[in-house]
């Protein structure tokens, strides 16, 4: 069997469900050992860098025979949880796919950038630079492998090669998630003079929250990734039947598209909340930014992309460049200053219940890497 997909079985054997996502479950460890085997098996020099405790991040770097620029692939090795899923551990092939929990995302990706090095290492080596390959932990929750990475290792060009169809993406969207809490009076529920509803409050914030997003949708949208978003993701209040509310609490995520500026979203809440306060001097509310990524945007006529590409068309595939939707580690890397783009093999069901990745697209996406790789000179 082809070493690639030899490895990307072997992967998929190995639950590594993230450990934040889902309490109790593997995590990344068990992985590790077998990419430190992996990585030994090919001669790359190997780096075992712990996120924190038993998250290893395993970088392996295969140097040219003289100076030259770096490039870094890098994929994460968690995936989200198998709740629901028959046999998620056990890969199986059936025409031409490859099934099993990671398939797609993203243990083909990784599968296919150490399967790069390999036949590089194995083809007479690099011929100048350096290529890193690093494998992280902990993408599908708060990506503190990719923020330890970067401390770390640092390259003039980096690949993500999260699933993107055999298409090259440059560019995708970020996240905030923002918290709002009303503030109400609790009183008994038969005396109305005396209480104040926080729950009534917030249906205030919602249906600014309907406008603002409604707004956000029909507003300026950005070539690749197409216009903001926010929905209400979780709400909480109330005590009981009988009683005035004293407090809720909304948490909500608002994605971001390139161009928009840091804390956009808690900004908007405070205009919005504001308003609110100038209409009913009663109203009382407050918000926070809880948690946030940034997008991710590299020029589409990059070289890096339009290399990409052409290696990938070269392979026979029908390669475009593009944006995604999702947050990747490739805004860790642009943000740290490697230019990053996404590509990744083809396939479906990620996070669903059957995931699978087809495999000849493993194979086109590693030699496209591997061509990549070889012609430093263009990016
Ligand atoms: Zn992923």
């Amino acid at each position: 069997m082809d070493p690639t997909l030899r490895l990307l079985k072997q992967l998929i054997a190995i639950d590594s469900v993230n450990p934040s996502l889902v309490p109790g479950s593997a995590g990344e460890a068990a992985i590790a050992r077998a990419l430190v085997e992996e990585f030994r098996s090919i001669g790359l020099t190997t780096d075992v860098q712990h996120a924190a405790h038993d998250r290893p991040n395993v970088v392996g770097v295969l140097e040219g025979r003289s100076p030259g620029r770096s490039l870094m692939f890098c994929g994460h090795v968690d995936t989200v949880g198998v709740a629901g899923m028959t046999r998620p551990f056990e890969p199986t092939e059936r025409s031409g796919r490859i099934y099993g929990r990671g398939s797609q995302d993203m243990k083909s990706g990784v599968a296919a950038m150490i399967g790069a090095a390999r036949v590089i290492a194995e083809s007479g080596g690099l011929e100048s630079g350096r290529l890193i390959v690093a494998c992280v932990v902990d993408e599908e929750h708060a990506s503190i492998g990719a923020d330890a990475l970067v401390t770390r290792w640092r390259a003039d060009a980096g690949v993500v090669t999260e699933p993107t169809d055999l298409h090259v993406a440059v560019a995708h969207k970020g996240f905030e998630w923002v918290e709002i809490e009303t503030e109400g009076r609790a009183a008994h529920g038969s005396r109305p003079g005396d209480g104040r509803d926080a729950i009534m409050r917030m249906g205030r914030v919602l249906a600014e929250l309907e406008t603002l997003d409604r707004g956000l949708q029909g507003g300026r949208a950005h070539g690749l990734v197409g216009p903001a978003s926010l929905h209400a993701s979780l709400i909480e209040g109330g005590r009981e039947l009988s009683s005035y509310p004293d407090r809720c609490v909304l948490q909500l995520e608002r994605r971001t598209i390139p161009g928009e500026p840091e804390g956009v979203a808690g900004q908007e809440v405070e205009r919005l909340l504001d308003t609110l306060r100038q209409r009913d001097p009663e109203f009382r509310a407050a918000s926070k930014i809880m948690f946030s990524r940034s997008s991710h945007e590299l020029a589409p006529d990059h070289p890096l992309a339009t290399c990409l590409r052409a290696h990938a068309r070269a392979r026979g595939a029908q390669s475009d460049i593009i944006g995604m939707s999702f947050w990747t580690d490739a805004a860790v890397l642009s943000a740290a200053g490697i230019p990053s783009v996404l590509f990744g093999p083809t396939g479906a069901g990620l996070h669903g219940l059957e995931e699978w990745v087809d495999a000849p697209s493993v194979l086109t996406c590693r030699d496209a890497l591997v061509d990549l790789a070889r012609d430093a000179r263009e990016w």
